[in-house]
């Protein structure tokens, strides 16, 4: 078994967080070995590239990765525009993926299956601290090998772990065979660019009372009107839309009331059939989808050709199965953090500098990161990552004093564009919640869900 110390850094995933802790590593002298999933870096953003962000560049891009661009004839955007996904991707994660430090240590088609301690389980505590972890890994030609590595970074996000469509947070029967059969989509599917001939002509239906539900809805609502015959059908647990529909003119954020204002006249002119208090109970696939639902009338069944979810992420911690977490039991994000972003109870983000202290585990030197780290909370936001994995480069490099002296620097009013804001997410010493031009400002009702560009919004997606 070589030295601890000797060996490198694993870091899960090449998305926003990953790579700028490949960074921060590299600046302390540290070697990652970066595995991505995707056959490209941050696939996960490509996948929802149609989207435009709601943060503007300036807090969209990591201070180290900056740094590291600035050798390589990397041209800094423009701080205040916002970019699509697309854009953030070939303007930013991409160049800094193909530099060459971080080009070196990037091995993309290599999904992590399993991180533990080399020769250990979960159970055994003699000298666990000083044993490497084992990160196995499966790799584009369906080999699977073993890494040692000295510490783990965890920035392997949420996309990929939708919530089940079913009741309780479990899936529905027939779920994943409707999954397999190609009739339940990815969520946030590019409807009128990428993937419209998939959706034209359609019977579709959307689960899920969240931001992106409105947003697919109303990108539907679009193709619609360019592709006559298109049939969409709109599913919610609650009994009413009124709260995603927002205060309309009434609102204290126009983007928002202009959204719901739109999705509202879209149901009302009978262009989306939507079923209020829908619980689905089951799926039977053949020709086409048929859902079953509980309804307060009794059973109905509606028959769709595609059903795109809309019901929020969870993190996967399957494959952490063997380590000691210390994690929020409601939230899944670790426990000092759980609270601080719980959905059911945070309106708005009021969310604490938080560094390597925060995100610590039972298992030394393992740290989950980015989306990831905030469990099943949506409203994550990329500038709270870089300051993460600044602070947990700086905590593996030995550096106690830079990695407790946290530097989130996020500003009073929130990230977000005072026209196309969509989270809540500043530091707790700023928030108010009461600064009319803040993304906290918005009264209630309030848009849930993942932001996904065009609204205002806070989050409980899974409520759908
Ligand atoms: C539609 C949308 C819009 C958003 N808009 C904004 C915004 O405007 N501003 C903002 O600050 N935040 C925004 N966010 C939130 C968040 O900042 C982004 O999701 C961001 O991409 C998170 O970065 P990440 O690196 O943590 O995770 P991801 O970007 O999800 O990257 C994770 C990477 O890990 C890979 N991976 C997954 N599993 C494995 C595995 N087992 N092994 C190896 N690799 C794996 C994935 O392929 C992916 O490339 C948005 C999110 C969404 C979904």
């Amino acid at each position: 078994m070589p030295d601890n110390l000797e060996l490198p850094v694993a870091v899960i995933g090449a998305g926003p967080g990953g790579l700028a802790a490949a960074a921060h590593l590299l600046e302390r002298g540290l070697t990652p070995v970066i595995f991505e999933a995707g056959d490209t870096p941050a696939a996960a953003v490509k996948a929802w590239g149609h989207i435009r962000l709601f943060s503007p560049w300036r807090y969209n891009t990591d201070a180290a990765a900056r740094r590291l661009l600035d050798g390589t004839g990397w041209q800094e955007p423009d701080p205040e525009a916002l970019p699509t996904g697309t854009e953030l991707l070939e303007q930013y994660l991409l160049p800094l993926a193909a530099a060459p430090a971080i080009a070196n240590a990037l091995r993309t088609s290599h999904r992590v299956i399993a991180v533990t301690r080399a020769g250990m389980d979960k159970t055994r505590s003699h000298r666990r601290e000083e044993t490497p972890f084992l990160v196995r890994v499966l790799d584009g030609t369906g080999a699977i090998t073993d890494h040692h590595v000295r510490a783990v970074i965890d920035a392997s996000g949420t996309w990929n772990t939708p919530n089940p469509l079913g009741q309780a947070g479990l899936p529905a029967p027939g779920e994943a065979e409707a999954t397999a059969a190609g009739f339940i989509t990815a969520p946030l599917p590019d409807v009128t660019g990428r993937d419209r001939a998939r959706f034209a002509g359609k019977h579709v239906l959307v689960v899920g009372a969240g931001h992106s539900a409105a947003n697919t809805l109303l990108a539907l609502g679009d193709l619609d009107a360019q592709e006559p015959g298109t049939r969409i059908s709109w599913a919610i647990r609650g009994s009413s839309a009124s709260s995603i529909y927002g205060g309309g003119d009434l609102d204290g954020l126009p983007a928002r009331g202009d959204l719901g204002t739109r999705l509202r006249a879209l149901v009302e002119a009978g262009s989306i059939e939507l079923h209020t208090s829908f619980t689905i109970t089951g799926f039977k696939s053949a020709d086409t989808l048929a859902v079953l639902g509980a309804t307060p009338d009794g059973e109905a069944q509606l028959d769709v050709d595609l059903l795109i979810p809309s019901t929020g992420f969870r993190p996967d911690l399957d494959m952490l199965r063997e380590l000691r977490l210390d994690l929020d039991p409601a939230v899944e994000a670790p426990r000092e953090l759980g609270p601080l972003i719980d959905p059911e109870f945070h309106s708005c983000g009021t969310v604490e500098p938080h560094g390597a202290k925060l995100l610590s585990h039972p298992e030394q030197d393992f740290y989950i990161t980015g989306m990831k780290s905030y469990g099943r909370a949506p409203t994550f936001l990329m500038a709270t990552g870089y300051e993460q994995v600044r602070s947990i480069a700086a905590a593996l490099a030995g550096d106690r004093t830079a990695a407790d002296n946290v530097e989130l620097v996020l500003p009073e009013t929130g990230v977000c564009s005072t026209d196309l804001g969509g989270s809540c997410d500043t530091p707790a010493t700023t928030a108010t919640g009461t600064d009319e031009g803040s993304c906290c400002a918005a009264p209630e009702p309030a848009f849930l869900g993942i932001p996904t560009g065009l609204a205002h919004g806070r989050s409980v997606e899974q409520e759908n």
